[in-house]
């Protein structure tokens, strides 16, 4: 603390993102990275951008970048904005969309960043409490507000709404904006980028920190209406005019052009997701039914905490939220088919020992 401090830095309570730490050999599990590399194309791309031309500034709107995320996603570039990974996004989508009289709706479970955000910019919000199932229940949004944000799939939950379900959603709020977190969409879910088409209150918010294996690269998108897009430049250009250096724009415009590599990639992880969970219910593990690169799952007879730190005595990290709910839980990546090997063994033994 500092005399020189604002009120507002006073008043914040930042984010804790899950540790990094510099230690060989740890079965890392904590914080939905991919277990494999990104495509050789993205690495050759970066590498050919190590070169002078880095004396200059990168293109500020990302043009390329752009025109290629639209051409993927069937829509046009002026509906596509990007940033400096998926949080930077997200920081926009607050100050520019989601401040309003009203407050702004989220679950009372869900990514832990939306209600900093709400205190770094002075948002009211309310939670909305998940159902007794740990799932999303779109009817309980069915109360005056200023706009909605929710995860799909949910984290930590790992469980999906369909399609279906975010439109009602977005037909039952026309006048709302309604945003969509999509980072862990690719794992196993449907994406609501369709709806943007007949829906002009949607916004769609994407990473390539999950599925594109890029979380150190840091690039983060999101799709909707073009007035939407809109607001978020002018936020972006009130604040860093270049998010997206010139090896993030290359790497990122790289990962979307190999999709056989996306493909292959995201299919080797629902496949360990797979066999991961038939081990976790083997030891007794009650195991939410996850769309996403990660599980939550509780054991019946031995706290989250507990077995948190017995993993982690044993080099392999996984993530604990002593949060209302979920607190008897653990948060589990899902990684190759040996970290996942090397989980279950640790598991087994420790609830061998009690
Ligand atoms: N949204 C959700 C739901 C997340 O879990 C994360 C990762 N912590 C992000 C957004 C941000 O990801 P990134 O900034 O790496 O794109």
């Amino acid at each position: 603390m500092s005399r020189f401090w604002s009120p507002l830095v006073h008043a914040l309570t930042p984010y804790v993102p899950g540790e990094q730490p510099r230690v060989a050999d740890l079965v890392k599990l904590n914080t939905n990275e991919s277990p494999f590399g990104p495509s050789p194309r993205v690495l050759e791309a970066i590498r050919a951008e190590a070169a002078d031309t880095l004396r200059l500034y990168p293109d500020p709107e990302a043009d390329a970048l752009r025109r290629t995320l639209a051409a993927y996603h069937g829509v046009d570039t002026a509906q596509v904005f990007v940033g400096n990974g998926s949080d930077e996004v997200l920081a926009h989508v607050f100050a520019a969309l989601l401040r309003h009289d009203r407050p702004l709706l989220f679950p009372d479970i869900s990514y832990s960043f939306y209600p900093v955000y709400c205190g770094l910019f002075g948002i009211a919000h309310e939670t909305v409490p998940l159902d007794a199932d740990m799932r999303v229940r779109i009817a309980d949004y069915r109360r005056p507000c200023g706009a909605i944000i929710l995860t799909n799939p949910n984290a930590p939950t790992g469980i999906a709404l369909d399609r279906h379900d975010i439109a009602v959603l977005l037909d039952d709020h026309p006048d709302q904006v309604v945003v969509i977190d999509e980072a862990y969409i690719d794992f196993g879910a449907e994406t609501a980028i369709p709806l943007v088409a007949t829906h002009p209150n949607l916004l769609v918010v994407h990473t390539m920190s999950k599925s594109r294996a890029l979380a150190g690269l840091r690039v983060g998108y999101a799709i909707g209406d073009a007035g939407l897009i809109e607001a978020l430049v002018r936020v972006k250009n009130s604040f860093n005019s270049y998010p997206l250096g010139r090896p993030a724009q290359a790497g990122a415009i790289a990962a979307v052009e190999d999709e056989a590599y996306f493909q292959q990639s995201r299919e080797r992880v629902i496949e360990s997701r797979t066999r991961m969970c038939d081990g976790l219910a083997r030891l007794g593990f009650d195991i939410l039914p996850s769309s996403a690169n990660f599980v939550l799952v509780r054991h019946p007879e031995q706290s989250g905490t507990i077995l948190a730190a017995a993993l982690r005595e044993r080099a392999i990290l996984v993530r604990h939220f002593a949060k209302p709910r979920i607190s008897e839980f653990l948060r589990i990546t899902v990684g190759t088919d040996a970290q996942g090997d090397a989980l279950l063994a640790a598991l087994r033994e420790i609830l061998a020992t009690g």
